[in-house]
């Protein structure tokens, strides 16, 4: 079994004329130990689909489709179990962790916080955990007294991680981990997240509008437009040979930092992304592809194999098997 399906998954906000679809039938696994990075530009559906699979989208989001983890459906779990699988099954890590930790707070108490809630240890043994923890994410244990605002970016970002694996998920959600980081801090962080899932073999799913960042960290990619996957593949494959005309532009924007063999100008997206309250007909890309052809915006493409592991939503794509 995997240890996250996702099957048809919708997520619409608001209802009747001025319903917007976020995300619009999404399907992807992640195997157990795997990192699958989910790319796109702001306004695909990622950040949704993310806050998704916790349940933690606003009460106007409509949800419909199934969330597996472990082969129980998150979205028609009981409130109690979720809450035992917010943090301990999965947790989640947002973008800018200024906003995502209280202000007022000393660190040590906030990290300690999911522990205690869900009774995985006494006061005492939280607090030797929280030292433990901060070490583990490269900070030293006497931080544990600091306040947000006493620690740089880097630092902070790294006391969300810590949050995250206090009560030893199996998978994290990275929501743009490092977007607010500048470049350096940025690849620490990176190798940070990156080491400890293969330290503990959690499994991540990071999202990210850097194509290059989640092929640097991820096994596998999965590519969104407008609310759904166009691609998805072996991450080095995808990112060196998209199948899909959007995966190419967006690799093509986002060259490998450090990397002097693979070191491309990089090129910006024709264009701008679609509204999601007024999407264009046919292949969303349509009207920014410069392959589309003369159906491209009457039917959307169903996404096909495209090779060994690999799918793509596009009309060029020849099916796997089919005469060339
Ligand atoms: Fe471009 Fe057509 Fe492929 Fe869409 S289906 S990506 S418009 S060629
Ligand atoms: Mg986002």
């Amino acid at each position: 079994m995997s240890l996250l399906t996702l099957k048809d998954v919708h997520v619409t906000y608001g209802t009747g004329a001025a319903a917007v679809p976020a995300v619009r039938g999404v399907d992807l696994t992640l195997e157990a130990g795997q990192k699958l990075g989910v790319a796109g530009e702001s306004g695909c559906g990622k950040s949704t689909l993310a806050l998704a699979l916790l349940r933690l989208l606003p009460p106007s989001a409509r949800i419909s489709g199934e969330i597996l983890l472990d082969g129980e459906d998150v979205l028609t779990m009981k409130w109690g179990r979720l809450r035992a699988v917010r943090w301990a099954g999965a947790s989640i890590v947002f973008q800018g962790a200024m906003h995502s930790l209280n202000a007022v707070r000393r660190i040590g108490d906030q990290i300690a916080e999911p522990l205690l809630v869900h009774g995985l240890a006494t006061p005492a043994a939280a607090r030797t955990r929280v030292g433990e923890l901060l070490e583990h994410v490269g900070l030293p244990a006497a931080r544990a007294d600091a306040y947000p605002h006493e620690l740089s970016g880097g630092q902070r970002q790294r006391v969300m991680i810590a949050m995250a694996l206090a009560c030893g998920p199996r998978l994290i959600v990275a929501d743009e981990p490092t977007t607010a980081l500048d470049v350096m801090i940025q690849a620490q962080i990176l190798r940070l997240i990156e080491q400890l899932v293969a330290e503990d073999s959690i499994s991540l799913l990071m999202i990210s509008h850097d194509l290059a960042v989640l092929a640097d960290t991820c096994d596998r990619l999965a590519v969104m437009y407008a609310g759904r996957v166009v691609e998805e593949g072996p991450a080095r494959e995808v990112y060196d040979a998209a199948e899909h005309p959007y995966g190419r532009a967006l690799s093509a924007a986002f060259p490998r930092i450090g990397d002097p063999a693979a070191r491309r100008a990089p090129r910006g997206l024709p264009g701008d992304p679609p509204d999601p309250s007024a999407l264009p007909s046919g292949c969303t890309f349509h009207p920014r592809c410069p392959v589309a052809l003369e159906g491209c915006a009457d039917a959307a493409p169903e996404l096909r194999e495209a090779g060994p592991s690999r799918r793509a939503a596009c009309v060029h794509v020849v099916p796997v098997g089919s005469p060339s």
